[in-house]
């Protein structure tokens, strides 16, 4: 029960609440960007709230690239607002690589620790000035109720990145991917790495939650 917003002012429910799509079937990752976030109208919906289950190719050239294409995707698929991420790894001594490669790092079906035994096997021996890499994300913010250049929707883009270094060998069990082989700028090498930091800690840094602040604005200044 929305009605389409005029002038630029988003779709309200029956209770006058904002709805916005995020675009995950994740539960956690909701929660996450609802944390993060931290607006006071809207309502965060997941795809599983919606009853979306088809997926877009993910063959854009860069994170922003994907990011825009889910945000997209969803948005015309539910007609409501929706926010997709994309995210991943940038390493210098690989040119940017693996960037949206990430996930794929070691293969289609690898595992975070294929991805991070391939990555360092491929540093190996790079001494610390050359192992300089930083997590990037895009959150993209999609709205059905514009009208855009080309007929295409509008999308605002918010960037967030967290920089630091390869580790030369895994350490701690916290947090997920490159986490443990990723020591944040401001470790000496041979420091901590992500995956000893407390999530918390984390969490105020990290690429997504710099993004998320930056969106959190264009969203606030928007009526959400
Ligand atoms: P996506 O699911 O296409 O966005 O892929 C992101 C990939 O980048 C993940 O599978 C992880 O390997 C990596 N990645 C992104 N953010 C983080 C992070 O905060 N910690 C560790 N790895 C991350």
């Amino acid at each position: 029960m929305s009605r389409a917003g005029r002038d630029g002012q988003p779709a309200v429910t029956s209770r006058g609440r904002p709805r916005l799509v995020v675009a995950t079937h994740s539960r956690h990752k909701l929660a996450e960007l609802r944390d993060l976030l931290h607006l006071e109208r809207a309502e965060l919906l997941d795809l599983d709230d919606v009853g979306l289950a088809a997926e877009p190719v993910e063959d854009g050239a860069t994170f922003a690239a994907n990011a825009a294409l889910k945000a997209r995707f969803y948005a015309r698929l539910s007609g409501l607002p929706t926010l997709a991420d994309d995210s991943g790894l940038e390493v210098e001594a690989l040119g940017g690589g693996p960037g949206v490669r990430t996930r794929r790092f070691a293969g289609e079906e690898a595992t975070d620790a294929d991805n991070n035994a391939r990555l360092l096997e491929v540093l190996a021996g790079l001494p610390p000035e050359r192992r300089q890499a930083r997590y990037r994300c895009v959150l993209a913010l999609a709205r059905p109720d514009m009208a855009g250049p080309r007929g295409g929707l509008p999308v605002r883009l918010a960037r967030g990145t967290f920089p630091g270094r390869i580790a030369t060998h895994p350490r701690g069990a916290n947090g997920f991917g490159y986490d443990p082989i990723f020591e944040p700028a401001g470790e000496p090498p041979g420091g901590a790495t992500v995956g000893e930091w407390s999530p918390e800690r984390k969490a105020a840094v990290s690429h997504r939650a710099r993004a998320a602040r930056r969106m959190a604005a264009i969203l606030r200044d928007l009526g959400y």
